[in-house]
């Protein structure tokens, strides 16, 4: 049996879940093993979302700023061409005015021109 669950609580998700998929902007940029993903993001997105959670372990301070990308979601009349994150992402360049597609790499994918946690020379599709 499955159970399908949609959130944006993501420690919910990583306590719940045994794989998890990650959309943005309607798109889905990263999918697989709920540890794998969570540990070791690939997508400039899902790491934004990871170091989004609050550190409660090491204290936090008062009034201190959680970790956000600059800039807002898109409205979807106007997304942006080619990786729908470019304009918030701070690991874009050039290239990503192309829409990367979706590449799977050992049960994880990911649709990154520069993924994270990876040899840093540009990933083809496999
Ligand atoms: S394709 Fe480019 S803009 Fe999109 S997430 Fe990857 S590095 Fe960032």
């Amino acid at each position: 049996m499955s159970i399908l669950m949609i959130s944006h609580e993501l420690e919910e998700i990583t306590q719940w879940s045994h794989a998890m998929h990650v959309l943005y902007c309607g798109q889905m940029v990263e999918a697989g093993p709920t540890k794998k993903v969570f540990n070791g993001p690939y997508h400039p997105y899902t790491q934004a979302l990871v170091k989004s959670l609050p550190d409660y372990a090491h204290g936090i301070g008062h009034k201190a700023p959680f970790y956000a990308l600059k800039g807002t979601i898109p409205p979807l009349q106007h997304l942006p061409i080619g990786c729908r994150l470019g304009p918030r992402c701070p690991q874009a360049q050039k290239e990503c005015v192309a829409t990367p597609t979706l590449v799977k790499s050992h049960g994880h994918s990911f649709a990154c021109h520069f993924p994270l946690n990876r040899e840093k020379k540009k990933c083809n599709p496999c």
